[in-house]
Parts: structure tokens; C-alpha cells; sequence
């Protein structure tokens, strides 16, 4: 720390992202990445698009790629929103839509960059328990509040919560927005955005980082009635004008219509998810039943912080989270079918 820091960096808890090592001789379970390259038309797409161009600025509301995303969920342009990764859509939807003087609800087992958000943007905030299942229950969200923000599958768990039930959340909390956080949604679940015509209070968000395979490309967007994209644009246009670059903008739209290229490694991340999850249970671990690109699953005899440091001495990462109640568990991503082997490999050797 340092006494040119402001008293309100001094506050903050910054989001601490998983372990990105410099070597590829590791088996890289830990952060949900896809295990599948990027589509090979997007990667065409970025290096015909690397040329002098670069000189100018991107098209600044990325309108080619909204008209992509738009048509492919049979949307309009106005109801798409564009930004650096969706965890940048996430934190202008927090700014522009999610702070007012109620708190906002979100379930005590989600993704942890949303209490980051709130104390970023002095947003108070109220964790709902999951039931004891680990699944998000419907009728615990009827309190006043300022918005409800959930991934569905939820994060680190992997459980979807049926549309059924977002239709009810819906209805229920009609006078606040309701954000469906769909980064995993491709590997399991219907999305949200078919409700979005009937729905004014609804947002969801995706990203291109996880069935798409571009995390390194950083884009997301938002779906929702063009009264939610536009407080998304003012917030944009108050930050940063030019979020996504020409590059992502054209590889972008090249991974989203490469359909067949999406449908194939979809359906294989879905089949290693399965091997692995009988595979896991054969070595006695529970496992929830996981729609996500990630298995959350823990060991009755074996503590998940000692597993992770034993994995991780054998070569292979994977999440543990040091967080009460979930602390005896380990999130791992769905890799290749040799990794998925090569790890549980690994765990017989452990146990
Ligand atoms: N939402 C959830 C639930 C996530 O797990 C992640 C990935 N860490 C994101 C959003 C953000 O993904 P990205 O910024 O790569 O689009």
C-alpha cells in the first residue's frame, strides 16, 4: 500500500482471477476455459482483419456484430449490448441498472466478482442461501430490492435453474430488473433471451469466452428490452467509447455464424462432462449435476484444498475456493478427453 493510494482503492477487495501459468506442460482445469480452439473461420476472420485498418478506430457500438447476435436469437439490433468481456457488461450493469437504495440480491454460492462490483460501486448487497441441495430456490427472492443477479447454471455449482423458474422469479420481482448471468448456458441449458420480448425487467448476458472458446479475444454482451441497452450505453459512453477492438469485432462475428463448428465441440465438452462425472463417482466423489463447461464435486474423506495441492503437484489445476460451506469442494473444467483422463489418473494416485 502506499500514501498516493486514494482511501477508496484502499477499501477495495479486487476479484482475484485463477492461476493463468506460463508453461502449457500443465493439464489447465482451473478457470473454465473451452478445451476446443477457437472456430478456424474466426481465426481466419481475425488475420485477414490484422491489416492497416488498425490506424482507425473500431466501429464504436460493434453494429455488425449486434446485428450477428441479434438475428442468431431472434432479436433486434436495440436490444443487444456489446462489451469487453461480459464481466465488462456485468460491471456497467451494476452502474447503470443495478444501483439504487434498496439492496441488491444475488445467492450466497455465485460467482465471486459480484460483491466486487458492489463495493466498487458503494452497492449494497444482500447473499440469498442456496437450499441444501445447492440449488437457487424461487420464492427466496420476494423482498424488496434494487435488481436479482444470478449465473444460471450458478457458478462454481454448475445447477440450472429451469425457465419456469426464471419466468416466476420474473413476474414476481416485475418492478426491479433481474439479470441472467448465462456465461455457461450453451452446455446445458435454454437461454433466457426467448423471454426477453415479454419480459421489460429482464437481462441476460453472454460471453464468447467459454462455447465459443475466445477468452482471450474478451467479448460479451447483453439481451434485453432497448430500455436496459440504453443505460448500458450511457454507462459505456461514459467509460470507454471503443471497448471492443476490430479484431474481436470480426472474430466475433465469424465464431457466431460457424454454427456447426459451435454445435461440435459443444457437444463434446458435454460428452467429456459426462465420462468425468462417472469417472469421479466410481472414486467415490459427489458430484452435482453439473449443465456448465465445470464439474463442482468434493470427496467424503479428503479434504479439497489437500486434493488441489496434490493435483497441482501432479501437473494438473483445478479451483478450490476457500469459502465456508463450499470450502470442502473442487471446480474443475471440462478438458479433452486425455486430460479429463490424465486427471483422473492423477486422483487414483492420490487417494
Ligand atoms: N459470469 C460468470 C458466471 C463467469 O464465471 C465468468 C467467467 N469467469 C464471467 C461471467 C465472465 O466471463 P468473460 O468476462 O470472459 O466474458
Amino acid at each position: 500500500m502506499s500514501r498516493y493510494w486514494s482511501p477508496f482503492v484502499h477499501s477495495l477487495s479486487p476479484y482475484v482471477p485463477g492461476e493463468q501459468p506460463k508453461t502449457d506442460n500443465l493439464v489447465k482445469l482451473n478457470t473454465n476455459e473451452n478445451p476446443f480452439g477457437p472456430s478456424p473461420k474466426a481465426l481466419e476472420a481475425i488475420r485477414a482483419a490484422a491489416d492497416d485498418k488498425l490506424r482507425l478506430y473500431p466501429e464504436p457500438s460493434s453494429e455488425q456484430l449486434r446485428e450477428t447476435i441479434a438475428r442468431y436469437y431472434g432479436l433486434t439490433t436495440e436490444q443487444v449490448f456489446i462489451g469487453n468481456g461480459s464481466d465488462e457488461v456485468l460491471a456497467h450493469i451494476f452502474l447503470g441498472l443495478l444501483k439504487h437504495d434498496r439492496p441488491l440480491l444475488f445467492p450466497d454460492i455465485s460467482y465471486s466478482f459480484y460483491p466486487v462490483y458492489c463495493n466498487l460501486y458503494g452497492i449494497d448487497f444482500q447473499r440469498v442461501p442456496l437450499d441444501n441441495q445447492f440449488a437457487i430456490r424461487v420464492d427466496d427472492y420476494l423482498q424488496p430490492s434494487s435488481g436479482i443477479i444470478f449465473p444460471n447454471p450458478n457458478a462454481p455449482t454448475g445447477r440450472l435453474l429451469p425457465l419456469d423458474d426464471i419466468e416466476r422469479l420474473l413476474r414476481m420481482n416485475d418492478g426491479v430488473v433481474i439479470v441472467v448471468d448465462e456465461a455457461y448456458i450453451d452446455f446445458g441449458g435454454e437461454s433466457a433471451a426467448r423471454l426477453i420480448p415479454k419480459y421489460p425487467n429482464l437481462l441476460v448476458t453472454q460471453t464468447l469466452s467459454k462455447s465459443r472458446s475466445l477468452a482471450g479475444l474478451r467479448v460479451g454482451f447483453a439481451l434485453g428490452q432497448p430500455a436496459l441497452i440504453e443505460a448500458l450505453d450511457r454507462v459505456k459512453n461514459s467509460f470507454n467509447s471503443y471497448p471492443v477492438d476490430r479484431l474481436a469485432q470480426v472474430g466475433a462475428i465469424a465464431a457466431i455464424e460457424d454454427e456447426a463448428y459451435f454445435e461440435q465441440t459443444r457437444q463434446a465438452v458435454i460428452a467429456n462432462r459426462d465420462w468425468l462425472t462417472g469417472a469421479l463417482k466410481k472414486l467415490s466423489f459427489e458430484v452435482l449435476p453439473s449443465q456448465a463447461n465445470f464439474v463442482f464435486c468434493r470427496h467424503p474423506a479428503h479434504e479439497g484444498r489437500v486434493l488441489a495441492e496434490a493435483l497441482r503437484a501432479r501437473g494438473v489445476i483445478v479451483r478450490h475456493f476457500d469459502k465456508p460451506r463450499i470450502e470442502q469442494f473442487l471446480r474443475i473444467s471440462i478438458g479433452t478427453e486425455a486430460e479429463c483422463r490424465q486427471l483422473i489418473d492423477a486422483l487414483t494416485e492420490i487417494l
